[in-house]
């Protein structure tokens, strides 16, 4: 009876000193910790800009309902966890590292997915690749016709869902391609430059199966080179 009394003195005394000494510093942390939360990022045009190559409609869904929400699930997985509070490419590389499947899924699908619409321009808004980007290019693949062609292909021969990438990697450019989640920014010295996803979800509604038809246009039609070229001059 002493016992499961003083038992509860002890935790009505640790009540109110949680209540009267971290009160304000839980609120502040509260309101941090909904400042920390990772954003959908909004797009860089409206829904229906890419059309018709990407309708309104598969934006909609693309970045309404599937990026929206790996933004959702992944806020929900990282809520309280050692995630929480992290910058989104941290969140993929530490849950890389970590094995843990669900927070990087859903981390780096969140990740991929800002790079991708930020990756295409509407039609004739892309600008040209710099001079920089040009000499790289055809240092690596002999001519920009030959370096979509490759992309094209990637994305084309990736068996299932996934992503196809152009990569600068110690100066020098690449193709390669991830399935599903995967991505290159957890290789360091990699920067990828351009992306196009292949999962059925980015082309169905327009193309159904005409995936090679649906990533020829996106890359000759869409890709935004100004936005790539600036990628470059960052590396
Ligand atoms: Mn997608």
């Amino acid at each position: 009876m002493g016992g499961k009394m003083g038992k509860l003195t002890r935790k009505e005394f640790v009540a109110g000193a949680m209540a009267a000494f971290t009160a304000p510093a839980a609120f502040a942390a509260k309101g941090e910790k909904a400042m920390k939360e990772i954003e959908l990022e909004k797009l860089p045009y409206a829904e229906d800009a890419l059309a018709p190559v990407i309708s309104a409609n598969t934006v909609s869904f693309h970045y309404g309902k599937h990026h929206a929400g790996y933004v959702k699930t992944l806020n929900g997985l990282i809520a309280g966890t050692k995630y929480e509070g992290l910058p989104l490419v941290e969140i993929v590389r530490a849950a890389s590292a970590d094995g843990n499947a669900a927070v990087f899924n859903n981390a780096a699908q969140t990740w991929n997915h800002t790079f991708y619409w930020n990756t295409l321009a509407p039609e004739g808004k892309g600008g040209a690749p710099s001079a920089a980007l040009v000499q790289a290019v055809e240092a690596a693949f002999g001519s920009l016709e030959a370096c979509k062609a490759a992309l094209a292909d990637a994305a084309v021969k990736r068996f299932g869902s996934g992503w196809a990438w152009l990569i600068a990697e110690g100066g020098k450019l690449a193709v390669v391609s991830t399935p599903n989640a995967e991505t290159p920014i957890v290789r360091p010295g990699v920067t990828p430059l351009a992306v196009v996803d292949v999962w059925e979800h980015a082309y169905y509604l327009d193309w159904q199966n005409r995936r090679a038809d649906h990533v020829k246009d996106v890359i000759g039609r869409l890709f935004s080179w100004k936005a790539i070229s600036d990628r470059f001059t960052a590396v």
